[in-house]
């Protein structure tokens, strides 16, 4: 047996370190549109709670490995934290804090009760097997067990996680507690109180964004896709059904590119047979890093943060950016792109159908009834609308780029309800 201590000291600028400083500055400059005095800004910098935990997991072979992991509060102003799990390799507290962050004004945004959090643990789930991922959530979960809870702070899907993942969390919790709870978390499979609907609610709400802000006909829109995951496939497929051609698509394993539009459909079979796109018969292999640059109308960045950087920003020809993804864009490449106007949906609109219907997943829960497919997606279709209009009416109104006007707004939503509550003692 081979015990594993993790580093506690990250590296100096770790990826974590940059989405961190983005978040930072996008907040920095919404509070100086508001106006916001210094202690409220760095009240608003700063997480209400952050937990670091080592998570001891035993290995199929006997080994005893230890991760970190880390769920991070930001804010609880406006209600119960809120925001998903991340299990991957490259994790760090200080990408969990600005996830936190992005969550806080994202509900705020879109006009939900909750304040921000997040959750990661540094592990890459495709070298677990399924009872070793079993076992290392259970143990994270019951690390974390004081903080979580239907009314304090409310998990849910994210990057490297999935329904299963969330039973896992369900079970945990309401073992410890001595009965079910099924409102600690979001996200779940429909048998155990999962909505209809959610699985495919950040999807769904891109495509709402995207055709918004499309304006027109999405008809023969080319459209790029970075990311093949369970945001990307689904948009994908979403902005293909409404009469976009989806050309190009990439993930982990690869790209892949066809001029006259991919078949959506049979590439989604392909990856869930294959594990990925690499191989696929039907389109051209493209290099990765080439999609972002493709001559396309909209591109949809939909894996990671920091894809869209100062170095690849200049060559961007997309007129129109959606972000599936949690801070894909850094703070200099946003500025690029605005001098050469290129209009950005940012991730906290344009994302937020998931964290949407995981509200609508806990309203449910809380009164033990659940909606209709078509209630549920009504009501994701108001919310996003009626965000989406609120943005694009203030950016127009004071000359802001649609991210700046988001944050003046989420930011300006959590400040007020902090001043209404007023400092205890
Ligand atoms: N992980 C998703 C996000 O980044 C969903 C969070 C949630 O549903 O709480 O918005």
């Amino acid at each position: 047996m081979s015990i594993m201590v993790p580093s506690t000291t990250p590296a100096l600028i770790t990826p974590g370190r940059q989405a961190l400083d983005s978040a930072l500055h996008q907040l920095d400059q919404a509070a100086g549109h508001l106006g916001l005095d210094d202690g409220l800004r760095t009240m608003l910098a700063t997480p209400r709670r952050s937990l670091t935990v080592s998570v001891p997991v035993r290995r199929e072979d006997g080994r005893l490995d230890v991760v970190q992991g880390y769920r991070v509060q930001h804010n609880v102003s406006r209600g119960p934290a809120k925001g998903g799990l991340r299990f991957h390799p490259s994790t760090d507290i200080h990408e969990v804090t600005a996830l936190a962050m992005w969550m806080t004004w994202k509900c705020a945004l879109v006009g939900i009760p909750y304040g921000g959090a997040k959750g990661g643990v540094a592990v890459d789930p495709s070298e677990l097997t399924i009872r070793e991922l079993e076992r290392l959530t259970r143990r994270y979960v019951n690390e974390i067990l004081p903080l979580i809870g239907p009314e304090k702070d409310i998990p849910a899907p994210d990057v490297g996680t999935d329904e299963q993942t969330m039973a896992w969390v369900m079970d945990t919790y309401s073992v410890n507690a001595g009965y079910s709870v099924p409102g600690v978390v979001t996200g779940k499979p429909m048998t155990l109180g999962g909505s209809l609907g959610r699985a495919s609610a950040t999807s769904r709400g891109v495509q709402i964004a995207a055709l918004a802000a499309l304006g027109g006909s999405p008809d023969g829109v080319t459209v790029a896709v970075q990311g093949f995951g369970k945001v990307g496939a689904l948009a994908a497929q979403y902005l293909s059904d409404a009469g976009c051609k989806v050309v190009a698509v990439s993930d982990v394993t690869g790209a892949v590119h066809a001029s006259g539009g991919l078949d959506i459909a049979r590439l989604r079979a392909w990856v869930a047979e294959a594990g990925g796109v690499h191989g696929y018969r039907h389109a051209d292999a493209l290099a990765r890093d080439d999609l972002l640059e493709l001559d396309v109308d909209l591109l949809v960045p939909a894996a990671l943060e920091g894809a869209i950087t100062e170095a690849n920003a200049p060559r961007i020809r997309a007129r129109l950016i959606v972000e599936g993804a949690n801070g894909p864009t850094t703070p200099q490449a946003d500025e690029i792109l605005a001098a050469a106007g290129t209009v950005v949906v940012p991730d906290i609109l344009a994302n937020a159908g998931g964290v949407i219907v995981s509200y609508l997943e806990w309203v449910q829960n809380m009164q033990a009834y659940s909606w209709s497919s078509s209630e549920v997606e009504l009501k994701l279709r108001d919310l996003m609308q009626g965000a989406y209009s609120e943005v694009k009416a203030l950016a127009a109104e004071r000359g802001l780029t649609l991210r700046q006007a988001a944050h003046v707004i989420g930011v300006g939503r959590v400040a007020d309800a902090h001043r209404m509550r007023g400092l205890y003692p």
